[in-house]
Formats: structure tokens, sequence, C-alpha cells
């Protein structure tokens, strides 16, 4: 893991106030060890590399890093800036039924990602989803996709071996029209490796169907060789994001970089198990941090350093530990000091064997954290200190003042309560002992 390479290294550089040519050199070539090792094809490597360099040479130290820490920091947010934006969602800027049209070697994952963009698509409104398959060169292709739909609680268009593609599709776009669907997803065959004939009929299917995107479904376990595939299909078809799969497996997410920076595509989700659930809205930090493997509790204590007013965590840490006088004022306190740490994916991607969450579970904890602070917000010191007293009228006019539902109220209150109880719990290690940890 790189930063217990750089380990190394980056002692006998304390105490240096710049960053420079001679002080970055070794662990320079760390980042690129790590870099390649985590599959990332060389000449994104060496750009990346190059930029970096220019990047930090001259900078000055922060007087509580050394300069290794420092570069990684830049490393580190470079890496995420090269990946993107987070993605924009699934667009249905079209009439409907918008199109999507999967493309992808086989293998790739198409079909079983096109099940998963359904839950993807439900998460964005109620929708009317539609699949059919084009992949009549192998016949168990399309009973693949039928199953897929059946899982997905979607519908399917039945395809048969001996049409042709194209006319699968026009006919499942007619079919979609009459009866009203808001989206249809057009599965299609890949062939083991980039052929002409391939990227002939997809372009094909592309030119006819004219979709909103065109979702190029990818392998992470490929590594350098989904370089070569995203040159084919990004110079075949005007690619609107990138599908990385299999993330699951041991690839070190190098190939969400290289397919990035060759596309110039966003990757917009990325598929992490064989079942429909296993698919994740994109994280360029999430997905930076993964590759540099800095995925552990020395960088959390670091920015918790940074980033969390000790004496305050001190004063949490004691009460969390006896579980006595927590009151709101303290829930809010942690919920801000999370937030700090780069909320709670932040906080999670730090913690050993905790990278895999999903990631739709964060944005909507994050989402959450940022009501519940609104509440609290809205409530009087009294209130804070003892929220048994807060009945029908104090939650009207707190549900108003924070812009929310009475319900929303009750439920923070309801989750006050069995933060309270679960405190009993942390007290005999967990977050108490987390929270001592942080004072460094
Ligand atoms: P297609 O040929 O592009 O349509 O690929 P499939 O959807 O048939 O997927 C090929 C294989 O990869 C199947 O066994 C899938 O179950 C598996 N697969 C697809 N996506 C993922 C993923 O995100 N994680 C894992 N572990 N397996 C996946
Ligand atoms: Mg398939």
């Amino acid at each position: 893991n790189l930063s217990q390479r750089l380990g190394a290294v980056v002692k006998n550089l304390r105490g240096q106030g710049r960053l420079t040519e001679s002080n970055i050199q070794d662990a320079l070539r760390e980042v690129r060890v790590a870099l390649l090792e985590a599959d990332v094809a060389l000449p994104v490597v060496r750009d990346f590399i190059a930029r970096v360099k220019e990047r930090a040479l001259g900078q000055d130290v922060l007087s509580s890093l050394t300069p290794g820490q420092m570069l990684i920091g830049i490393v580190q947010k470079e890496l995420a800036a090269l990946m993107g934006e987070q993605a924009a969602p699934l667009s249905f800027a079209a009439q409907p039924p918008v199109v999507y049209l999967m493309a992808g070697l086989q293998g790739a994952g198409k079909t079983t990602s096109s099940g998963k963009l359904v839950r993807m698509i439900r998460a964005q409104g109620k929708k009317k989803v539609l699949l059919v398959s084009c992949d009549v060169y192998r016949p168990a292709a399309i009973e693949q996709l039928k199953t897929v739909a059946a899982q997905a609680e979607a519908d399917f268009f039945p395809s048969s071996p001996d049409q042709k593609p194209l006319d699968i599709a026009l006919a499942a776009l007619d079919y979609a029209r009459r009866h009203f669907f808001d989206v249809l997803i057009v599965d299609t065959a890949g062939r083991l490796h980039v052929d002409e004939a391939m990227m002939q009929e997809i372009r094909e299917l592309h030119a006819a169907l004219k979709p909103v995107e065109t979702l190029f479904v990818v392998d992470a376990m490929q590594g350098q060789d989904a370089v070569n595939t995203a040159k084919a299909f990004g110079d075949a078809l005007p690619l609107t994001g990138i599908i990385l799969t299999k993330l699951d497996g041991d690839a070190r997410g190098g190939a969400a970089l290289s397919v990035r920076q060759i596309t110039g595509k966003p990757i917009k989700f990325v598929g992490v198990g064989e079942k429909l659930s296993g698919i994740e809205v994109f994280h360029p930090e999430r997905m930076a941090s993964r590759i540099l493997g800095m995925g552990d509790v020395l960088s959390l204590i670091e920015e918790a350093q940074k980033g969390v007013d000790q004496a305050e965590a001190i004063k949490v840490a004691k009460k969390l530990k006896t579980g006595k006088g927590f009151d709101l004022d303290d829930f809010k306190s942690q919920i801000q000091q999370m937030q700090k740490m780069g909320g709670l994916g932040g906080l999670i991607d730090k913690l050993p064997g905790m990278g895999q969450l999903k990631a739709g579970d964060l944005a909507q904890g994050e989402k959450q954290m940022r009501r519940i602070e609104g509440i609290i917000n809205s409530m009087t010191p009294k209130e804070r200190q003892q929220p048994e007293i807060i009945k029908a009228s104090r939650k009207r006019r707190i549900a108003a003042g924070a812009g929310v539902q009475v319900q929303d109220v009750n439920r923070l209150l309801t989750q006050f309560e069995q933060m309270q109880k679960m405190m009993k719990t942390f007290s005999k290690g967990g977050m108490a002992k987390m929270m001592r940890g942080m004072k460094g």
C-alpha cells in the first residue's frame, strides 16, 4: 500500500520547508509504482506524474506535514480532479421513451448493468422501463436479459436470434412509444475483441435510436486492456458515460483513471457485485483514495487533527463514554465534526475494510445529516438540552423553522433516543475509543 511504502521515503524528509525536485523524487517514484500496480495505463501515469510535479514544486510544506505527506495530498486531489466531477445523473432529456444504449465487449457486464440501471432509473422517479436485447449471436444472451428484466421488475421486449439487431431495436422503440414507456434500455452484443463488424453494428443502432445515453460498459479487471477498448468505443460512438463493472473484484480501480482519461467521458456508475443491487454512483475522491491505497486509519487521524475541534471532541467523547448528559447540541456537534472530516463517505473510506459501503446509502446519510442539523438549529437551547419537553406545538414550530415536516422532527427525536441507547453499547469500546483516538 502506497502510504506504507511512502512511510520510509517520507521519514528522511522531515523538516524541509519546500517541495523540491530532490525531496519529492523518491516519493514520486513510489506514486508511479502505485499507479502502475493499480493498473493505470502507462501514458496516463506519465502525464499524471508530470502534472503533479509541476503542481508540487515550490509549494510550501505545511508545518504539521512532511513533504511526502504534502505530496500525497496533492496526488490525491489531482487524481480526483482527473477523474472528473461527480457525473451527472442519467438523462431523461428527450421525448419519451428516452433510449439508453449499452455498448462494450462481451462479458463486460452490459446485460447485468442493464438490469442494474433499472434500479438507478427508479431512484430518480417513477418510470416505466422496457428492456430489449439485440444480442442475436448468442441465444442465451436474450434469455439472460429476460431473467434480468424479471428480477428488476421491468418489462421485457422479446427478440430472437434470427432477427437483425436493427429491426429488433426499431420494433422495441415503436412498442415503447405506443405503450408510453419512459425509458428503453437497448442491450447489445459484444465481441471478445474490438472488431469492425461490431463497431459498425453499434454505430447503426446509435444512428437509428438516437439514444440520450450511450453507456460504455467496461470491466475494471481488464486493467490495461480497458484502455484500448475504451479508445475504440470512444472513437466509434459519442459516448455519454461509462459504467465501470466488477470493481468488487481485486481491481484496484486504476482502469477508472485510464478509461476516463482516454474517452474524456464521465464514469457514471460502478458495478460492485453480480446481483442487481451491485451498482453505485461513482465518486472521484473515493476512487482516488482507493487507487492510492489510502484507506488507513493514519489518514483518518491526520484529517481528524486538521478538522476537528479537539476540545470539543474530548468533551463529546467523555459524554459518549458515560452516556450521561449527551444532548441534542452534542448530537449536532458530532454531525458537524463528521462533515469536517469529509462527511460520512470520507470517514468511512478511511476505516479499513469499510470502503465498500453503498454509495447510495452514503449520499442519503449525508443529506439526512444536513437535515438533522437544520432541525436542531431551529430548537431553543432548552429544547436541545431536554428534548423530552418537545411536544406537539413545539414540534410544529421547529418544523416550520427548519422547513421540514413534523414527522421529520419526530424522526430526529426517535433517532436521538436510539443514539442515546446505542451509546451504552459504544461506551464499551467502539465509538468512544475512536473519539479518544482523535485526540492524536
Ligand atoms: P455482457 O456480455 O456484457 O452482457 O456481460 P454480462 O452482463 O453477461 O456479465 C458477464 C459476467 O460478469 C456475468 O457473470 C455477470 O454476473 C458478471 N458481472 C457483471 N457485472 C459485475 C459486477 O459488477 N461485479 C461482478 N462481480 N460480476 C459482474
Ligand atoms: Mg450480454
